[in-house]
C-alpha cells in the first residue's frame, strides 16, 4: 500500500506536521524529490525541528527512511542533518539511501549563488542551495550517481575532467570565480563515499520486496503543485517534479501502486521567492497575517525570510489539487483565521476583462487580478475542537466552500502545530 503526502501549493502548507502523523502509521518513508532547499517543521515530544533532507519517519524506531534516486542528495548535509537528531536524544533512525541518487555537489551550490548573483534584481529567489545546478547536470548527463563512488577510479577521473572542462569556462568567464580542479572534486567523492557508504543500497528492490509483503509506504513531497517543472509557474518553479505520481519515479516503484494521494492545502495562501500571487496582500493586513500565522509566523524554515502572503486562492488550489490526482485533502492552519471579522476567498481570477476559474500559464496568470467572496469570520479561538460539529458554524461553512470550490474531499482539518491537532471527517463532498 503506497500513500503520498503532496502540497497543492507553493509550498509550506504544513506538510510537515501531516507527514509526521502519516508517517507514524508507516512502515517506510521515502523522500523522491528535491534536496535541502525546502524544509519542514515538526514538533514532537523530542522538541521542534526543521528536516531539509532526511524524511519525516526518521522520528519512529518503527520506520525505515528512504533518500530515493529523485533526490538531490548533499551528502555531508545529510550525515550532519542525522548528527543534529541523535545530539538532541533522539534514537539513531534507519536510514537506506538509493544507490541511483545523485549527488549534489559542493560546486552546485557555488554555481547557484553565482548565477542568482549575476541576475541580482531578475534572480528567481534560490535558497542557494544548488538545486537547479543538480538538476541541470543530471539531465546533462554529467552528474554523478551514488554508484559511481564504488567503481574504479580511472572512469570517474575520466568523467570528473570532463565536468571540469565544462564549468571552468563558466567560471573562468561568466563568474570570474576560482577554477575547479579534477583531483580535488576525486577527493570530495572519496570522502562522500566514506560517509555514504553505510546506507547506499538497491532502494527499489527493497521497496519491491516491502510491497510483496504488504507494508506500508509514505512518499514524501516537497514544495507543492505551482512549484512543478512542467505544471507550475515556471520559471518561478523548482527543477524536480513535485508531484505525486512523479514520487513512483522518484522512488523506484510502479506508478499503479500510488493508491492514496493526501494532499495539503493551507487555509489562506504564502508563498516565497519572486513569481504571480493573484490572491497576495500587502501592508498591515498581510503583517498581521505573517505574524499570525503558522506556529510563530511565516517566516521560511530554511531561510527565515518573511513570506508573501494572501488570501485563500480557490483558482490554484483546484488546479493544484488536481494536478496531484488527490484523493483526500489535509486543510491546515484552520485556526490562525480566527482574528478576522470576515474572511476574503479568489474563487476566480479576472484576465483582460473575462473571469476564469481555470488556472492559467504564467503569462496570463500576470495579468491576472483577484475575484473576491468574503466569508464571515468566526472570531474564536478553535484550537483543542477535536469533533467536526464542535467548529463554529462559520468556519464549516468556510471549509466547505473551500470544498467544493476545490472539487475534493477535506478528510482532515488542522487546528493547531501539534500532532494531534487534527480533526478528522467524513466528507459528504461527490462530485
Ligand atoms: P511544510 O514545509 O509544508 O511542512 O510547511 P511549514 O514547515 O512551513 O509548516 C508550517 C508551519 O505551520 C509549521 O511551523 C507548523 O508547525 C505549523 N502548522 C502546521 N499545521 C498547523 C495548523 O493547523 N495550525 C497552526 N497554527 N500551525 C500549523
Amino acid at each position: 500500500m503506497v500513500k503520498a503526502i503532496v502540497g497543492a501549493n507553493w509550498g509550506d502548507e504544513g506538510k510537515g506536521k501531516i507527514t509526521d502523523m502519516l508517517a507514524e502509521e508507516s512502515d517506510i518513508v521515502v523522500r523522491f524529490q528535491g534536496g535541502s532547499n525546502a524544509g519542514h517543521t515538526i514538533i514532537n515530544d523530542y522538541g521542534k525541528f526543521a528536516l531539509h533532507l532526511l524524511p519525516s519517519g526518521v522520528f519512529y524506531n518503527h520506520t525505515t527512511s528512504i533518500i530515493g534516486n529523485g533526490v538531490a542528495l548533499n551528502i555531508p548535509y545529510l550525515v550532519n542533518e542525522l548528527k543534529s537528531l541523535t545530539d538532541r536524544n533522539v534514537p539513531m533512525p534507519k536510514i537506506l539511501v538509493s544507490d541511483r541518487a545523485q549527488i549534489l555537489m559542493p560546486y552546485h551550490v557555488d554555481f547557484d549563488t553565482y548565477e542568482e548573483a549575476r541576475l541580482a534584481g531578475k534572480s528567481f529567489g534560490s535558497t542557494k542551495s544548488g538545486i537547479a545546478p543538480f538538476y541541470s547536470d543530471k539531465y546533462a548527463k554529467i552528474g554523478f550517481q551514488v554508484s559511481e563512488l564504488f567503481e574504479e577510479k580511472d572512469k570517474l577521473m575520466e568523467k570528473i575532467e570532463n565536468v571540469v572542462t565544462l564549468k571552468n569556462v563558466m567560471l573562468e568567464h561568466l563568474y570570474h570565480k576560482p577554477l575547479l580542479n579534477a583531483e580535488d572534486i576525486y577527493n570530495t567523492l572519496m570522502e562522500y563515499k566514506e560517509m555514504i557508504k553505510p546506507y547506499v543500497t538497491d532502494t527499489s528492490a527493497y521497496l519491491h520486496q516491502a510491497l510483496k509483503e504488504g507494508k506500508k509506504v509514505l512518499l514524501e513531497g516537497q514544495l507543492g503543485s505551482l512549484k512543478d517543472p512542467d505544471h507550475g509557474i515556471y520559471p518561478m518553479v523548482t527543477s524536480s517534479s513535485t508531484l505525486a505520481p512523479y514520487g513512483a519515479i522518484g522512488a523506484g516503484i510502479p506508478a499503479s501502486s500510488i493508491q492514496d494521494v493526501v494532499t495539503v492545502v493551507k487555509a489562506y495562501s504564502s508563498a516565497v521567492g519572486a513569481g504571480a500571487f493573484v490572491s497576495e496582500i500587502f501592508g498591515e493586513e498581510a503583517d498581521e497575517l505573517r505574524k499570525r500565522g503558522g506556529d510563530g509566523g511565516e517566516f521560511g524554515a530554511t531561510t527565515g525570510r518573511p513570506r508573501r502572503m494572501g488570501w485563500f486562492d480557490a483558482v490554484a488550489t483546484r488546479y493544484g489539487v488536481r494536478m496531484q490526482g488527490t484523493t483526500e485533502v489535509a486543510l491546515t492552519v484552520i485556526d490562525v483565521l480566527g482574528y478576522l471579522d470576515e474572511i476574503p476567498m479568489c474563487v476566480g481570477y479576472e484576465i483582460d476583462g473575462k473571469v476564469t476559474k481555470d488556472f492559467p500559464t504564467t503569462a496570463q496568470l500576470e495579468k491576472a487580478k483577484p475575484v473576491l467572496k468574503t466569508f464571515p469570520g468566526w472570531k474564536s479561538d478553535i484550537r483543542g475542537i477535536t469533533k467536526y460539529e464542535d467548529l463554529p458554524e462559520a468556519c464549516r461553512n468556510y471549509i466547505e466552500a473551500i470544498e467544493q470550490e476545490i472539487e475534493a474531499p477535506i478528510t482532515m482539518v488542522s487546528n493547531g502545530p501539534g500532532r494531534h491537532e487534527i480533526i478528522h471527517r467524513v466528507s459528504s463532498y461527490s462530485k
